[in-house]
């Protein structure tokens, strides 16, 4: 059952509380010693079909660390593969260690053998730190996974779809704020040039924004900079920027009361993963301050669709991208729901998410 618990810092201490609070389904700790590999794979909610959901590869401070983002980010998986019309269920997998330094083809394969483990429960696809290259070696023992290079006929790099889709939402915000859609000439900080972060940024110059960038690697700045003309802003600056919107694509929780309290612009609307650090608390906060929220796990759902749009079959780009557009639509109906029922637009989103589910659920009772 999936349920509209607030998931915030407060959640529960123990492993079972949390999964309770959230309502998974299984979570599977995988240890390989000869490799090293140490993994959680979770099952948030598999109604609408196999939990579909990327793997992430980070160097966690705690196992606990590590567990909570699975925990978190599966359920985010639900909720966006339901608003995002697929029929597949939410689950998530994360890699605790180095990419840097610890990704080998056993290491890569061993993983994928995790995976098949659990017989299409679970269906795993990229995420940060895990390149197509990963995924040819996880596929190498699983039919459970999505997201491979355009050259052995996979979907290829999903991040231009995801970008795509975090652009039209926010388009859909901005025609709300400002009462059109074009953003030429705003003002924009994208918070993470990587992959969905510079393929936004290409997206954004096309239209003339202004565009700031920040990151943490000298040398993503550095090409956008020369490619697109961004204005590079130092780390903590950036919320203290006069900025029309603010687009997070790098990590989560960035959000939260110290950030909110310094922000300075009308729309939010990035790629990153969970953002608002306690869903309820900064949700609201957003809303008093008059700034307008396109939720993350919506307007970043274009690369889910190219992942599922891959493993459903006889993959076509333009498909994928066409029902990514969608994504505009939704948005504003979303930003409309919001005001109509006084809740904040990440309620209208994961309550338009759940009403999917369960009237999904429904449909596949057996007479
Ligand atoms: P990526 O690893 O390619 O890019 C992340 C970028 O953020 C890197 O350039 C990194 O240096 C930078 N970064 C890290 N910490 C930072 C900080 N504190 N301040 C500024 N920059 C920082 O990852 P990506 O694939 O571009 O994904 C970005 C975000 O979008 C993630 O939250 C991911 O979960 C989410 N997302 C990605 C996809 C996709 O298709 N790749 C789909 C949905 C959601």
């Amino acid at each position: 059952m999936v349920e509209l618990n607030e998931v915030g810092t407060e959640t529960k201490n123990s492993v079972f509380g949390q999964i309770e609070l959230m309502g998974h389904e299984q979570v599977v700790m995988c240890y390989d010693e000869p490799t090293g590999l140490k993994a959680i794979i979770a099952v948030h909610n598999t109604t609408l079909g196999p939990a579909l959901g990327g793997t992430r590869m980070w160097q966690y401070a705690s196992d606990e660390e590590a567990l909570t983002d699975v925990l978190r980010l599966s359920r985010g998986m639900t909720f966006k593969n339901s608003i995002a019309g697929l029929n597949l269920g939410g689950g998530k997998a994360v890699i605790i260690g180095d990419a840097k330094t610890q990704k080998t083809e056993a290491f890569m394969r061993r993983f994928g053998r995790f995976v098949d483990s659990l017989g299409g429960r679970y269906v795993t696809a990229e995420d940060v730190n895990i390149r197509t290259s990963d995924i040819e070696y996880i596929a190498m023992e699983t039919d459970y996974v999505s997201g491979l290079p355009e050259v052995v006929g996979g979907g290829g790099d999903p991040s231009p779809v995801t970008a795509y889709s975090t652009y039209l939402g926010m388009k859909a915000a901005a025609h709300k704020a400002w009462g059109n859609d074009s953003l030429e000439g705003k003002k924009i900080l994208v918070q993470g040039v990587g992959q969905v972060g510079t393929y936004l940024v290409e997206l954004l110059h096309k239209e003339k924004a202004k565009i700031y960038a920040s990151d943490i690697s000298p040398e993503r700045l550095k090409h956008v900079s020369d490619t697109y003309g961004a204005e590079i802003v130092a780390g903590d600056k950036i919320y203290d920027l006069d900025l029309d919107i603010y687009s997070p694509c790098a990590l989560g929780a960035t959000l939260n009361d110290e950030s909110i309290s310094r922000l300075k612009c009308q729309v939010v609307a990035g790629a990153a993963n969970n953002q608002l650090k306690d869903e309820k608390r900064h949700g609201l906060q957003l809303v008093e301050k008059g700034i307008i929220y396109a939720p993350d796990f919506l307007i970043n759902c274009g690369g889910v669709i190219n992942v599922a749009a891959e493993y459903e079959g006889n993959y076509q780009r333009e498909r994928a991208y066409q029902k990514a557009e969608k994504v505009y639509g939704i948005c504003t109906d979303i930003l409309k729901k919001a005001d109509d029922e006084r809740i904040t637009p990440q309620e209208a989103a994961m309550k338009m998410a759940l009403e999917r589910i369960e009237a999904m659920g429904r449909v596949k009772l057996p007479y």
